[in-house]
């Protein structure tokens, strides 16, 4: 391996390792996954420096997982403590979207020869003929990030080595758990500690993408947006349609706050020239098996909520009044219909309760445990009983339970969290490293500017989820308590490594390879700038970080 890429030059280098990864099948959660981990190993093995030097590269098992991340440390010439993570991932998405052509979705050489061909989309077929764009699954996202770190390491261990220590990660499970980032914190901490490692920032090479059409602007992020996913069970009263007027029905409830919630850009963030996401609905149902004329005694909902600045706190507090006032406005609907309804029937209105509690998981145990209901078996039992369904079902059999032991079983709305929680990772303004991160990459983005002709963007907040967001945690235990308070069975079911995650606190930068398409069957790499400009890039990145840290300890 080692003499195939030293025949190389650097672009060449780059593509020829693209191409053999792409080659490997390591769709998320397939036998791949673990193969492609051999071989980066082996590769890398295979590098004078680290023959000589075969500790300094090795494989990090996933506890109960049989997938292994790697790792490579290459030591810098000052013998300083500074160290600059290069991380990517070695999983893709699956390969159904290629369809008939499945069979060569890891085949560029086969792809190009198709879509050069291809008549149905101009763009593909111009981009195909050009000769500038390599075709595949993972060719975007991300074999070719791992090629261009490859790349790096190549040239830093055989030729000019810098001056702080490079750690290289490459990742499993990026697509779906995060499993292999979470398991890499503890690998990080334990360099940090023992070898007293001190990681001044993290650069990540995810792929990055046109904005819009025409859009060649190479965006580069100083950051990773988090990522909650509040869920909502919602009690009403059970009636016969015989008796509707006086009942409050959950999927009411359960549809104003969809409405109240669900792409509402007035509580979205707004943060200039960033790309944000707003809330969205990803489940909405109620707890009916069958037809029958009883209406539905609960409903069950929850949103993809992602944080850019805004902290779990002030997000679980905001989220909290959206649905106070979603109840509020039912029960007045509600109770408006009731009395025009009856006046219409000639019957005189009866007061009634037509108000909705709205609360937290965590209020709603303290409330059951004034009671002396025995909360903690409960969460238990139901945990055990529902052990085989998917967590966030199973959370919702849990705080149905507990609405279970209310012998006053109010309508309700129950705020909890479920899985996944991605922590946010950004610059914050009035932090010396941090404004030192982004200097160095400002300094390197000019210079780059007038040599290679890019045009370059830095945006705070790399769009897609990105294992970054496991690098550091903002939040104070304080802050954070609203969310992991309200996370049935948080360290049972579900963890992350918070306190760990929070001694790291590594700033994260995502230059990435340039693509189109990712998890399409039409995914490409743009090559020119991702083999030619991108890993000079990083290294001048790297350098001026290492310089900054310097100026720092003098
Ligand atoms: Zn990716």
């Amino acid at each position: 391996m080692y003499e195939q890429l030293s025949s190389l030059r650097e672009a060449e280098q780059a593509e020829w390792l693209t191409t053999e990864l792409v080659a490997l099948d390591s769709t998320n959660g397939s036998a791949g996954e673990i193969e492609i981990s051999n071989y980066i190993h082996k590769l890398i093995r295979s590098f004078p420096y680290f023959q000589k030097h075969p500790e300094h590269v090795w494989l990090q098992t996933i506890p109960n997982d049989e997938r292994r991340n790697v790792f490579a440390f290459l030591p810098g010439t000052a013998n300083a403590e500074v160290t600059i993570l290069y991380h990517a991932h070695f999983d893709t998405v699956g390969i159904e979207d290629y369809g008939a052509l499945s069979g060569q979705a890891f085949d560029p050489k086969a792809l190009l020869a198709f879509f050069t061909d291809y008549t149905k989309n101009t763009e593909i077929r111009e981009d195909a003929a050009s000769g500038d764009w390599l075709f595949g699954r993972g060719a975007t996202d991300m074999k070719s990030g791992i090629a261009v770190h490859l790349v790096n390491m190549f040239r830093y261990a055989e030729r000019e080595r810098p001056s702080g220590n490079i750690l290289l990660l490459i990742t499993a499970d990026e697509e779906s758990e995060h499993a292999g980032m979470k398991a890499a914190v503890s690998e990080l901490r334990h360099l940090q500690t023992e070898k007293g490692l001190r990681y001044i920032a993290a650069i990540n090479d995810d792929y990055i993408a046109p904005q819009y059409e025409g859009d060649d602007t190479r965006y580069m992020y100083t950051g990773a947006c988090g990522k909650i996913l509040p869920c909502f069970y919602i009690a009403g009263k059970e009636s016969h349609v015989g008796d509707t007027m006086a009942r409050l029905n959950p999927t009411s409830i359960a549809s104003q706050l969809n409405l109240d919630l669900h792409n509402n850009i007035q509580i979205t963030e707004q943060l200039d020239d960033e790309f944000i996401l707003p809330p969205t609905c990803l489940y909405q149902r109620d707890n009916k098996k069958m037809y029958d004329v009883q209406t539905a005694t609960s409903a069950y909902m929850y949103f993809n909520v992602c944080l850019y600045e805004r902290s779990v706190d002030e997000a679980t507090a905001e989220l909290l009044n959206i649905a106070k006032t979603s109840a509020e406005t039912v029960g007045k609907e509600y109770e408006s219909r009731y009395i025009d309804y009856m006046k219409r029937m000639g019957r005189e209105p009866k007061t009634l309760d037509w108000s909705i509690e709205v609360t937290t998981f965590n209020e709603f145990k303290n409330y059951l445990q004034t009671l002396n209901a025995p909360v903690a078996d409960v969460i238990e039992q139901t945990s055990q009983t529902f052990a085989h369904l998917d967590i966030r079902e199973r959370f919702f059999k849990i705080v149905e339970a507990l609405q279970a032991l209310d012998p006053a079983r109010k309508p309700r709305v129950i705020l909890f969290f479920a899985p996944p929680f991605l922590p946010h990772n950004y610059l914050e303004e009035g932090n010396q490293n941090h404004a030192r991160v982004l200097e160095a990459l400002s300094e390197t983005l000019d210079v780059s500017e007038k040599i290679s002709g890019e045009t370059y963007r830095i945006r705070r907040f790399f769009p897609f989820i990105s294992d970054s967001s496991y690098l550091a945690i903002h939040e104070s235990d304080d802050e954070l308590a609203a969310l992991l308070d309200n996370f049935p069975r948080w360290g049972e079911d579900y963890a992350i490594p918070v306190d760990e995650i929070r001694k790291l606190n590594i700033p994260a930068l995502n230059m990435g390879v340039y693509g189109k398409d990712a998890h399409q069957w039409s995914e490409r790499l743009y090559k020119p700038f991702s083999f030619r400009v991108l890993p000079g890039l990083i290294r001048d990145v790297t350098a001026r970080l290492f310089g900054n840290s310097y100026e720092r300890q003098g």
